[in-house]
């Protein structure tokens, strides 16, 4: 396998603009760190746009919903991104449900996680319980009411929580043991972290969520990238042709794996690594050197990389 080629000269911009006609952003590492937007991505986007290009925005992140996204985008200087444009893991989790496990509108779903999946829930008609209740932030006791199963809930959607605690976790435990785990176990996302704010290191979706599949003893249905569902919503929905889509983002196992194993940009390949995030090309060479030592191998490689998107612009304007 080819090493990834590194994009440092003007035509190789060029050219990668030339080859897609689709973008798909992984959004913390590649757009923003926190809520500071990466140098030059703005006016990168600008120029794609301007040359007739298309984009999405999928993020592993659930905590937030599309209609928060859309805020995040705007005080940050993007213009005109809609919702159909935003496809966050407590959206993906919500219409999993929907689409796949045809659970029916006006049916309870159990929450573990930070309000975009409640709100998310809600806007496809679900009733959320569980989630932001305030009395899941009691001191745990064994004769707490919410130990006690709703025979109603259908299914449990577990993510990112900053609120994690022993009661939330024991409540969810009910659920996911009730009639011999019957109930869907949907996970957001596999993330083990991200990269926060002050160069911090934080825990994200796919800590709690492996977190409650082995005190479960269960596996769950994996809603965030890089599930190959998740790509085919995408695709569908925005009506883009995988053979003209790059998919670009700071993380293998996620980002760049979706790309690889959705086969996006045809033969030649469709993925994009930055080193503006959680991977430092120290990382990507450990990876390139050793492939063997990590189950996925050749998936996780990219096939180009760049030291951030934004750095695109300034490639161009030399
Ligand atoms: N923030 C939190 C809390 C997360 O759980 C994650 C991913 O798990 C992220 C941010 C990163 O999301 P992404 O890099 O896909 O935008
Ligand atoms: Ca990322």
């Amino acid at each position: 396998m080819a090493p990834p080629e590194k994009i440092e000269l003007k035509k190789q911009a060029q050219q990668l603009i030339e080859q897609y006609d689709n973008f798909l952003f992984d959004c913390d590492g590649v757009i923003w760190l926190d809520e500071k937007l990466i140098p030059g991505v703005l006016e990168t986007i600008e120029h794609l746009e301007s040359q007739g290009k298309r984009f999405a925005f999928v993020t592993n992140n659930s905590s937030k919903s599309r209609d928060t996204y859309i805020e995040k985008f705007h005080r940050l200087g993007f213009k005109g991104i809609g919702k159909h444009l935003i496809y966050p893991t407590c959206y993906a989790a919500a219409s999993y449900l929907k689409e796949h496990l045809k659970v029916p509108a006006g049916a309870k779903v159990w929450v573990l996680g930070d309000h975009g999946i409640e709100t998310e829930l809600k806007e496809l008609g679900y009733i959320p319980v569980g989630g932001s209740d305030p009395r899941l932030d009691d001191e745990f006791h064994p004769q707490h009411d919410l130990l006690k199963v709703d025979p109603d809930v259908r299914a449990v959607v577990v993510g990112s929580t900053k609120a994690f605690n022993y009661m939330r976790i024991a409540t969810t435990l009910q659920y996911l043991l009730h009639e011999n785990k019957s109930l869907p176990f949907i996970g957001t996302n596999i993330d083990r972290s991200y990269p926060g704010p002050e160069g911090l290191i934080l825990p994200a979706g796919g800590s709690v969520v492996n977190y409650m599949s082995y005190t479960s003893n269960r596996d769950f249905i994996d809603v965030g990238k890089p599930s190959k569902r998740l790509l085919e919503t995408i695709l569908e929905q925005r009506d883009f042709d995988k053979s003209k889509t790059l998919m670009i983002g700071d993380t293998m196992y996620t980002d760049i794996k979706f790309g690889n194993d959705g086969q996006l940009g045809g033969e030649s390949g469709g993925s994009l690594l930055v080193l503006s995030g959680g991977t430092k090309l120290k990382d990507l060479h450990h990876l390139i050197e050793n492939p063997a030592s990590l189950q996925d191998g050749p998936s996780l490689i990219p096939l180009k990389y760049i030291e951030s998107f934004g750095h695109i612009i300034h490639l161009l304007s030399n």
